[in-house]
């Protein structure tokens, strides 16, 4: 923040309903992940697109060499491809756009709207020592505003002449109607002397040039308006609407971080959480409409407004994610769950070509986990044989006991010629009947054969999923395995 009086003039106002397409952008910094508070800004000024039917545009903002990288715009553009956030124009490099930004600012030095700044580094650092000390906010003097005599051997800054009387005067969708008045800002720096553009430089002539008619971004950002709307002004085009969006914060109530674990939007996927729990979590994370919770994307696109953006900041928690995920993952699109589960199987090195009915199987993990990391961690027996038998759950529910009930069932399993669970069921039922032992003394000895762990659907659903030749081979493997520890204890 810049420390500027930003003074919220009437912070209720809000306009009318707006019927106008707005060409919305995204514009990150390729300086790290895609995280949550980009995200859910992305998220924002797509559905405000989606929603008016207008367009999204993505800009890359990599005018820092220095702190951008490849691997960066690469995650930005896999986390808005996993949330499905579809970009109609873009991605733009600000990097390719150099000799645009040189003209414009050869046009504003041409014009008197701008000038060279010799300053040296030192007498800017004394300026702010001594504007600090006297407790004032530390600002340009414009020493250079009017004297622009070369410095031999320096190479100068650009600087922008701000207005230096009036107010700035605009409507924040979200904050009202603002102002700020000209003394509170100095001459902006708009080109470095290594000829880069700085942000507040690239940001306005990108933003016209493309025919950005409402800027969506975090409210960090609020102070910076009113210079950007100053240089619109001097090239001569009318600014924007703009909404600022209030920070995420932390369940400690500061601002959410990677201190709080916040990571790229990836690391949830590898969480096991649905892109489209994402996407309605981000969406009501800052944004209301009543009290509605679940929300499909074309119910968000249908009922997304700038108005319904709060002003206060949001908590981030994760236990709603999880609530709103295990929601979508038994109610919401069962294609979307799928190709997720198969992202988390393949992980785990299980191949999903098998004949395993991932739906049948989705449909049943659902009932009882609502992560698909866990999911997939459970389900891996379905698809690979497991290396070996937990030792906890063997060793409580293989033993010699349960070698007559598997071996007898076994034998009833062998004969089947139909596999369903109905017909499971009673072939479990008839064994424990004969034996005269309870449903789950058989259930769980069977359980821990096929899966190799103690955790499992229905039993005769996992039977059912898992398949006749499979299940035989694992309860094949169970018997052979408790018949090896008998004969070692020599009984
Ligand atoms: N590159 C800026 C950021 O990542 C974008 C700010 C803006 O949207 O104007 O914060």
């Amino acid at each position: 923040m810049l420390g500027l009086t930003v003074i919220r003039v009437s912070p209720t106002v809000s306009m009318s309903t707006h019927s106008q397409p707005f060409r919305t952008r995204f514009a990150p910094s390729p300086t790290g992940f895609l995280h949550i508070g980009g995200a859910r800004t992305a998220l924002f000024a797509w559905l405000i697109a989606r929603h008016s039917g207008g367009q999204f545009v993505l800009r890359i903002e990599d005018t820092d060499q220095a702190r951008s990288t490849q691997a960066s715009v690469d995650a930005i553009l896999d986390g808005l491809k996993w949330l499905g956030l579809d970009c109609d124009e873009g991605p733009h490099f600000q990097s390719q756009r150099q000799a645009r930004y040189q003209a414009i600012v050869d046009d504003l030095l041409a014009k008197g709207l701008a000038y060279r700044c010799y300053c040296s580094k030192e007498r800017l650092a004394s300026l702010r020592e001594r504007a600090i000390a006297q407790g004032d906010k530390p600002r340009y003097d414009g020493h250079c505003r009017d004297a622009q005599a070369p410095v031999a051997g320096v190479e100068p800054v650009i600087r922008f002449k701000n207005p230096t009387a009036g107010k700035v005067k605009f409507f924040d969708h979200v904050y009202g109607d603002i102002e700020v008045a000209n003394s509170e800002l100095d001459d902006l720096v708009i080109m470095r002397s290594d000829g880069t553009p700085t942000y507040n430089f690239a940001v306005v002539v990108d933003d016209w040039d493309m025919d950005i008619n409402l800027v969506l971004r975090g409210d960090d950002h609020i102070n910076n308006t009113p210079r950007q709307i100053n240089l619109y002004h001097a090239l001569g085009v009318s600014p924007p609407e703009f909404a600022h969006v209030p920070m995420i914060l932390g369940p400690d109530g500061k601002r959410y971080s990677k201190r709080h674990g916040a990571e790229g939007v990836m690391s949830w996927r590898a969480q096991g959480f649905l892109p489209s729990a994402m996407v309605n979590y981000l969406a009501r994370l800052g944004w209301s409409h009543g009290d509605q919770e679940i929300f499909s994307l074309d119910e968000l696109i249908g009922a997304f407004s700038i108005e319904g953006i709060n002003r206060k900041a949001a908590r981030f928690d994760v236990e709603k994610l999880t609530w709103l995920n295990h929601h979508h993952l038994r109610e919401g699109d069962p294609n979307e769950a799928m190709d997720e589960l198969r992202w988390h199987l393949n992980r785990l090195g299980c191949p999903t070509t098998d004949d395993i009915d991932l739906a049948a199987l989705l449909a049943l993990q659902a009932e009882r986990l609502d992560r698909l990391d866990a999911i997939a961690a459970e389900s891996a027996p379905f698809f690979v044989d497991f290396d070996d038998f937990d030792p906890k759950a063997a060793k409580k529910h293989l033993r010699p006991v349960a070698l007559e009930p598997l071996e007898r069932l076994l034998a009833k399993l062998k004969a089947l010629t139909t596999w369903t669970p109905e017909v499971l069921q009673s072939a479990i039922q008839e064994t424990a009947d004969e034996l005269e032992l309870s449903f789950g003394k058989i259930g769980m000895p069977l359980r821990v054969a096929l899966m190799g762990h103690g955790q499992s659907p229905a039993i005769n659903e996992t039977l059912g999923l898992m398949g006749q030749d499979r299940s035989i081979a694992r309860i094949e493997r169970a018997i052979e395995w408790i018949q090896d520890r008998v004969g070692e204890h020599g009984a």
